[in-house]
């Protein structure tokens, strides 16, 4: 804390927006911000920021957040206020009820991306240990689950490789599936300043966003993929460096598996994988996937760069893998300036990962089938631990709609608006008995809760928080909790009358314990957070200072492997009823659902989530600028109003999702990443045609 003078001061802690995590000073008159400044220690950021972390703060006294625990019977009562001890009470007898009526494995939780590390932490630990079950699992699985996975078979570790600053010793950045000037705009500046000092660019996009053209910048390719065919997209680009002799033999015979080099090889030289034979699929001319590989291949440090347009797909895990074999055939791993790099969407993604959230994993990304790692969990915790994996979230779901899942602890998530496919998601939570949602907001899940525990926001919480490049900063409370609870002490009383006892003074203490049961965190304390301002994991004794490259000497696996990445066409492709494909993104003013932008009064957003409709789609269906359409698809239909662009190829169309009434997810699709159940957002075969005002 630094004193400002008599009646200010000023706290130090981290924006609670994106994977960027940007430091903040929280400039303070008493219990209230009078500004946010951009930090200009900050590591991630360094004294930048963007419209959201500086002025989108507002929603934390927002008159709408909910301030009081409310419980109610059934869904269609309504909601009493009532104490804490009462609400905690209620919610941990119906879950052992639900339990004792239904089985052990009748509930479960999901944790949140927007919550700290020690409070993800506890909430796995919970459901674990209190609830008995692996039913637990992280809104990640909607975002970058496929990157947990496919890093993880490749180069070993589901993490990014780099940090920010790399991009400044990078000579060839592919930006694939990400629109960084929206989603990760201080990130967004960084990579500007090196492309304005002449590094090449190459966008991947079915879009044409800022990136590809802009007063000083202009890439040098823009390939401009069809929806749902990345993995078409990269075996091409690989098939080019592989016959082309573009390989950095000398890089992978010393760091990777020969075996699976050699069938990674064979596979991409097919003929089938040539740019020729990829063209109709991928929409992409050959002559621009050839020119693009071989500057990937051959212009000095080539850097990946990619978001949810990779992962986000029917072939999200196969994409980020098929990543991950170009990054390790043309030698682009283990130093400055190359890399492969998830741009993470939201603060804690990397985090709620690295804590263990999901049902077959261990904070650490160990298994829980792992006999010897389950046992450390187990003496530490006094209990004993499910040997086999939980259900995922898309599963708890179907297992609600088949009546063996029954009650649910949702911290800061809202599925219904979030997750695809809504008139699903809305289905099976009216088919529990038991929801606990913890939020700000009466959000849309809340619609079907029997239980609310008021959340604290960002400004009242301590704890810590992971950006996209393995960096643990400080979040430092600069007020007291609105609702007379942090959200770590609701998880412990939850526990606690669940009979399972927690008891943790500060959130260090539960860092503490993270340290100490995750071996990439062991060296993490809040007091060397506070000496060094943040810290990279892996960070212990190997790396007492933590690691801002990964894979230097060797992959975290040992050797690195590469995966046969077979091109399978989505279920998602356009026809005769649904000829449109819709394909989904964000803008820079609205963050996600819109949760707390659309409550923030400090700035004029944006109002509404609008469709992008190439004109020549638009002149076909005798539609005008700014228009009202319908949007169908198999799974439902909602009406947004169009604005005609060429930002879109003809045959697409794209849109947010930040506003509930515009229902993007509405018609979003079930269909979902082979390996990770991640849902497929970033393409829907959809019809559009005008409609009145609805
Ligand atoms: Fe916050 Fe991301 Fe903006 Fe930084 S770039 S201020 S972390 S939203």
């Amino acid at each position: 804390v630094i004193m400002m003078g008599q009646a200010e001061h000023s706290v130090v802690t981290t924006c609670a927006y994106c994977g960027v995590g940007c430091g903040f000073k929280a400039e303070m008159k008493g219990q209230e911000v009078v500004r946010m400044v951009p930090w200009k220690d900050g590591q991630a950021n360094r004294g930048h920021s963007c419209v959201k972390g500086r002025f989108a703060w507002g929603y934390t006294t927002h008159k709408e957040r909910v301030l009081k625990p409310m419980i109610r019977k059934r869904i269609t009562d309504s909601w009493k206020e009532v104490s804490w001890d009462e609400a905690i009470n209620y919610a941990a007898s119906e879950f052992r009820r639900i339990q004792g009526q239904y089985g052990r494995d009748a509930v479960g939780g999901i944790t949140s991306s927007r919550c700290t590390n020690e409070e993800t932490w506890l909430v796995q630990k919970l459901v674990r240990a209190a609830f008995g079950t692996n039913n637990v699992d992280t809104c990640a699985r909607v975002c970058h689950s496929p990157t947990g996975y496919g890093l993880k078979q490749t180069l070993g570790e589901s993490a990014g490789t780099q940090t920010f600053d790399s991009v400044m010793h990078t000579d060839v950045v592919i930006v694939m599936g990400a629109n960084p000037s929206s989603g990760h705009p201080v990130f967004a500046s960084r990579l500007k300043r090196r492309l304005r000092q002449g590094a090449r660019l190459i966008v991947i996009d079915p879009r044409r966003i800022e990136l590809v053209s802009s007063p000083h910048i202009k890439a040098d390719f823009h390939l401009q993929v069809r929806p749902g065919t990345n993995t078409a997209l990269l075996s091409s680009l690989a098939h080019v460096i592989a016959t082309e002799r573009l390989i950095d033999e000398a890089f992978v015979a010393e760091r990777c598996e020969a075996k699976s080099f050699k069938e990674w090889r064979d596979f991409v030289s097919l003929p089938e994988n040539s740019p020729e034979a990829m063209e109709e699929i991928t929409g992409v001319p050959a002559q621009a996937v050839r020119g693009a590989a071989r500057l990937y291949a051959t212009g000095g440090n080539g850097s990946i760069y990619y978001g949810l347009g990779v992962t986000e797909h029917s072939q999200g895990s196969t994409t980020v893998m098929a990543i991950a074999n170009l990054a390790m055939a043309t030698g682009n791993v283990g130093r400055e300036g190359v890399g492969v790099n998830p741009l993470r969407g939201q603060n804690n993604v990397q985090g709620s990962c690295d804590m263990g959230s999901f049902p077959h994993e261990l904070p650490g990304y160990r298994h829980i089938s792992d006999d010897t790692v389950r046992s450390q969990f187990e003496r530490d915790w006094g209990v004993t631990l499910q040997p086999e994996p939980g259900l995922r979230i898309p599963n708890m779901f179907e297992a609600a709609l088949a009546g063996s899942f029954k009650g649910l602890y949702c911290q800061g998530e809202d599925i219904v608006q979030s997750d695809p496919n809504t008139q699903h998601v809305a289905a099976s939570l009216a088919a529990m008995e038991c929801i606990v949602v913890q939020d700000l907001f009466l959000n849309e899940t809340a619609k079907y809760a029997h239980v609310f525990l008021p959340g604290s926001s960002f400004l009242e919480k301590d704890g810590t928080f992971t950006n996209a490049e393995r960096r643990i900063s400080r979040v430092r409370k600069v007020m007291e909790p609105k609702n007379g609870k942090s959200d770590w002490e609701v998880t412990v009383a939850l526990s606690n009358a669940l009979g399972y006892p927690m008891d943790y003074r500060h959130p260090s203490e539960i860092m503490d314990e993270i340290a100490r049961l995750t071996p990439t965190f062991a060296g993490v304390s809040y007091d060397k957070l506070d000496r060094m301002g943040s810290l990279q994991w892996p960070c212990n004794d190997d790396a007492p200072d933590g690691t801002p490259i990964m894979h230097i000497d060797e992959f975290v696996r040992g050797k690195g492997r590469f995966m046969i990445t077979k091109y399978v066409p989505t279920d998602e492709r356009s026809t005769r009823r649904f000829p449109l494909l819709l394909t989904t993104g964000r803008i820079l003013s609205q963050y996600n659902v819109g949760a707390q932008t659309r409550r923030t009064p400090n700035v004029v957003w944006h109002g509404e989530d609008l469709l992008e409709l190439h004109p020549q789609d638009a002149e076909d269906r005798g539609v005008r600028d700014g228009d009202w359409v319908g949007v169908q698809s198999r799974a439902g239909e909602t009406v947004l109003r169009a604005t005609l662009t060429d930002r879109v190829q003809p045959g697409v169309v794209y849109t947010t999702f930040h506003f509930p009434e515009s229902g993007a997810n509405v018609v979003t699709t079930d269909s979902s990443d082979w390996a990770t159940n991640c849902p497929e957002y970033k393409v829907t075969a959809v019809q559009v045609t005008r409609v009145s005002q609805p």
